[in-house]
């Protein structure tokens, strides 16, 4: 989300705020080792672990040793972003940091340690000719934790990063290594997404298209036509998505077409210490909050940017929150945000920040968002300093009523037998989690709850 400003109209929002106080940005949370283990927190700052062993192997027999010295729960983190307790262990916790960047590659598939962030990915795929098919809204996530959630862009005819992996490698808890592609068949399946349940990937393969240009046009609308155009526009965009204001009944739309354009435009007015500020005066005056958002048609301008595809996709966030993410069947997506909005409004629930709105891909992994249905994303964010716990208890009922099935890296209270429900084939993947993984080393306490039938919540 981008509010592109004129001067006049920030200095009149940076006075409101500061009739309310507002805060200065805080520092993000990252992986420390204090001499006696380490310390771990994620984006968000709403999980953390004191790891005894905080480790950064730099090569797979490094971790292979890692994996028989040590004893107890082991996890791997990546670019820390997921809002979801898929990371925490107080036992030992691995970055795949130091194995990074671009080690080979095959025609159009490019080979990448696991540790890669999608920003180095994006930079040297483009050096070597080469594009991502399509990428999330930020880029500072590793490729390995990206892929164990299904993380994905938007666009219908695009899919999930889970669905560009041509081939990857993983250590199991035995120290045996796989090197998994299509010839696998559900092992492969599994592994593409398998929110770090099998092992840990010390290599990820992309299929990647040559090098393209994105144009990158934001306006707003207000809500219900934005509804209407996303509903009719949807396939006639490579990249569509919108973000709904619904207190206020407006909403920011933002499409990103090909373009041949070489002249880049990439500038972007950075408006993150607005967002903070807005943030904050809705907290402290809830009463604002939909006029706030009415406002958001005042403050957002129309905007065009243009230039290589992944300096496009990516936006720089540092105004933090905590999200939930249901994906749902994409004819049902609009209908169900209606619903979201209509009790967000009804319950009067006091959020600023907007849902986002996406279309991604089908795919055939065994657990992705995605499996076997093309999906409408909603994803509900509320400011980190504000309880989300109302305002996710609220829509959640209404996502699970859409047949949604929750994003693996935001939060979500669902467990095995909801999950189950939800994957046709999560028995399969369990199958091969057991085989790879027999004693439950990778079981943390938030991965009990995903596998363990009848864990407690
Ligand atoms: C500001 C922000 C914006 C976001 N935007 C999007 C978006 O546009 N689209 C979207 O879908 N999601 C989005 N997310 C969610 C994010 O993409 C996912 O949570 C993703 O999994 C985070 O990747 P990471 O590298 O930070 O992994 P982490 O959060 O560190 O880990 C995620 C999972 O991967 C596992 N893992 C990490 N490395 C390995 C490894 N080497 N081997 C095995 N398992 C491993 C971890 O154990 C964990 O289970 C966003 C999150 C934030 C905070």
């Amino acid at each position: 989300m981008a509010f592109n400003l004129s001067l006049d109209r920030r200095g009149f929002l940076k006075a409101l705020a500061a009739t309310a106080g507002a805060g200065a940005l805080p520092a993000l949370a990252r992986a420390t080792d204090d001499g006696a283990g380490g310390q771990w927190q994620n984006w968000s700052g709403n999980q953390s672990a004191r790891p005894r062993n905080l480790a950064y192997p730099a090569t797979e027999d490094a971790l292979r040793q890692l994996l028989a010295a040590t004893t107890g729960t082991v996890r791997a983190f990546g670019g820390s972003h997921s809002f979801s307790g898929v990371v925490p262990t107080d036992d030992t916790l691995v970055s795949l940091e130091a194995m990074a960047g671009l080690r080979g590659r095959d025609g159009d598939v490019l080979h990448f340690g696991a540790g890669t962030r999608i920003a180095q990915a994006g930079d040297q795929a483009w050096a070597e000719g080469h594009g991502l098919i399509n990428e999330p809204d930020i880029n500072l996530q590793s490729l390995a934790g990206a892929i164990a959630t299904s993380t994905h862009g938007t666009g219908l005819g695009l899919p999930s990063l889970s669905a560009q992996v041509a081939g990857l490698t993983l250590l199991d808890m035995a120290g045996r290594r796989h090197r998994l592609t299509a010839a696998d068949g559900e092992r492969f399946d599994a592994a593409r997404c398998s929110v770090g349940a099998l092992g840990l990937v010390t290599e990820v393969s992309l299929r990647t298209v040559p090098a393209y240009r994105l144009e990158e046009y934001t306006w707003t609308l207000p809500l219900d036509e934005a509804m209407d155009f996303v509903e009719r526009e949807k396939d006639n965009f490579r990249n569509i998505e919108f973000f709904a204001f619904p207190l206020g009944g407006t909403a920011i739309i933002k499409t990103m077409t090909p373009t041949e354009r070489q002249d880049d435009n990439l500038a972007q007015d950075d408006s993150n210490d607005l967002l903070e500020m807005v943030c904050e005066l809705a907290m402290r005056a809830g009463w604002l909050t939909a006029t706030l958002q009415k406002l958001v048609t005042f403050f957002v301008e129309e905007n065009r940017r243009w230039g290589p595809a992944h300096k496009i996709y990516a936006n720089r966030r540092t105004v933090r929150f905590n999200e939930m993410e249901y994906t749902v069947p994409a004819e049902r997506g609009i209908e169900c945000l209606r619903k979201v909005c209509d009790t967000l409004r009804e319950q009067d629930l006091n959020v600023f920040f907007p849902i986002e709105f996406r279309y991604v891909a089908a795919d055939d992994s065994l657990l992705s968002m995605f499996s076997g249905r093309a999906g409408a994303s909603l994803s509900v964010h509320q400011y980190y300093k504000q309880d989300h716990r109302p305002v996710f208890a609220a829509v959640e009922p209404l996502l699970r009523a859409c047949q949604g099935r929750p994003h693996w890296g935001k939060l979500h209270s669902l467990g095995a037998r909801e999950l189950r429900a939800l994957y046709p084939r999560f028995d399969d993947f369990q199958a091969i989690r057991r085989e790879l993984d027999p004693r439950g080393r990778l079981l943390n306490a938030h991965l009990k709850r995903l596998f363990v039938d009848g864990a407690p919540a």
